[in-house]
């Protein structure tokens, strides 16, 4: 039983709740270009991940098998009072071993690149949270490597792992404001927003998945203050919408410094040094200017000329695609969601085009159309091709007559 897919139907039920609740306010926490940016990313983060879950799952079950310190069968695991005591102790482990996964993915360069993903929204709300990156898989299992040292049963610590990550996703939110005792014990709106934060005094701060007492802990703890209003985002904004250069964007910097700086060591040292880090040599000749936050402007490329509803349909239908191939791959596996993901991942690539208003965007998007049945029939002979030639038609037409009656459009005004 997959509990994060299972969550996925409350997950955007809140965020149609927390959307109206914001527009009847008027409290714009929600841009439509970011908000299906965000969640975009989160497509790609789930089906990339159907290819990559594997490796933590074979590196986990192979320590378990050929290390683990105690024996802990899974009928431990029950309902009486030790059976629960088990049950906390795998998930405080857990959310221990998330604290600092997190830490270092805030610290370390390489696990940044991964991470910053997350981060590069700049609204905050329910969306943010969907925002994972599809990289995290490279290195983010090392981490929890104790719990298996320890014994703990790999379907326990699914368990446990999709409890913590389905827990995070209501802490994206501006709509809660502060909540007594409960931001002192648990990561909550207040502190998370905190942690999305690129204010100065917020950088590198409260990283924990359900408890923030491990902040409290470990010094990284800190409060949501009145006078410092939260600025969301990270310090190299993302600027654009295109999902996958959302998470290549950080590699490529550390790359660029690796091949220009002259030392070895420094190469190397890119990689795996304090975030922010750069060889000297570079710096020197690459300046960077620092982000200007007295300044600071959200990146807002909006649609073309009438393409504002065409895109959100599209949208609209790559959501509806994401969850077909969910069930698809719950019900036959990798094989059967290849060629639905290879045409999932080139419709958020258009997506992110037009949604940021380039020029060439609708060449790119009437491309894809006119190639999505050839090349996907070719690959996968024998699928609904017939609901597919409607969807390709329809949105042809669709296109057509933005075309012309944009150039209207613009015609009229000037
Ligand atoms: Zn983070
Ligand atoms: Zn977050």
């Amino acid at each position: 039983m997959d509990l994060i897919a299972l969550a996925v139907p409350f997950f955007l039920l809140a965020i149609v709740i927390e959307l109206v609740v914001n527009r009847v306010r008027g409290s714009g926490y929600f841009r439509a270009n970011d908000a299906i940016n965000s969640l975009s990313a989160g497509m790609l983060s789930t089906t990339t991940g159907y290819f990559t879950k594997l490796l933590p799952l074979i590196a986990w079950g192979f320590v378990l098998q050929n290390f683990a310190l105690i024996d802990m069968p899974l009928s431990w695991f029950d309902a009486s009072p030790r059976g629960i005591a088990l049950w906390v102790t795998a998930a405080l482990a857990w959310d221990f071993c998330y604290y600092w996964f997190h830490r270092f993915s805030h610290e370390i360069s390489v696990l940044w690149a991964a991470h910053a993903v997350h981060h590069q929204s700049e609204d905050y709300n329910l969306t943010t949270a969907l925002r994972q990156t599809s990289t995290g898989f490279i290195f983010g299992w090392i981490f929890y490597l104790p719990i298996f040292l320890a014994g703990f049963p790999l379907e326990v610590i699914v368990a446990v792992n999709a409890v913590n990550l389905i827990y995070q996703f209501w802490v994206h939110t501006q709509t809660v404001r502060r909540l007594g005792v409960l931001d002192y014990i648990f990561v909550t709106p207040s502190n998370h927003r905190v942690h999305h934060a690129q204010n100065e005094r917020y950088i590198d701060k409260n990283y924990g998945g359900m408890l923030i007492l491990w902040d409290r802990m470990f010094g990284t703890f800190q409060d949501e203050l009145e006078e410092d209003p939260v600025v969301f985002g990270v310090r190299k904004p993302l600027a654009n919408w295109n999902p996958f250069w959302a998470n290549l964007q950080v590699y490529d910097y550390l790359l660029f410094d690796a091949r220009h700086t002259k030392r070895w060591r420094d190469k190397i040292g890119v990689w795996f040094r304090r975030t922010g880090w750069r060889p000297a040599d570079v710096e020197a000749e690459f300046p960077k200017a620092r982000a200007d936050l007295d300044h600071f402007r959200k990146f807002d490329a909006r649609p073309g000329p009438g393409l504002q509803a065409y895109v959100m349909a599209q949208f609209l239908v790559s959501l509806v695609l994401a969850l077909f191939i969910s069930a698809w791959f719950a019900e036959s596996g990798l094989e059967a969601v290849l060629v639905p993901c290879l045409l999932l991942w080139a419709q958020l690539w258009t997506i992110g085009l037009l949604n940021e208003g380039r020029g060439y965007a609708v060449r790119a998007e009437l491309v894809r159309l006119l190639l999505l049945v050839p090349v996907g029939a070719a690959l996968q002979p024998g699928a609904e091709w017939p609901v597919v030639i409607g969807y390709v038609a329809l949105s042809l037409a669709w296109l057509g007559y933005i075309i012309i009656y944009s150039k209207q459009l613009v015609k009229e005004h000037t």
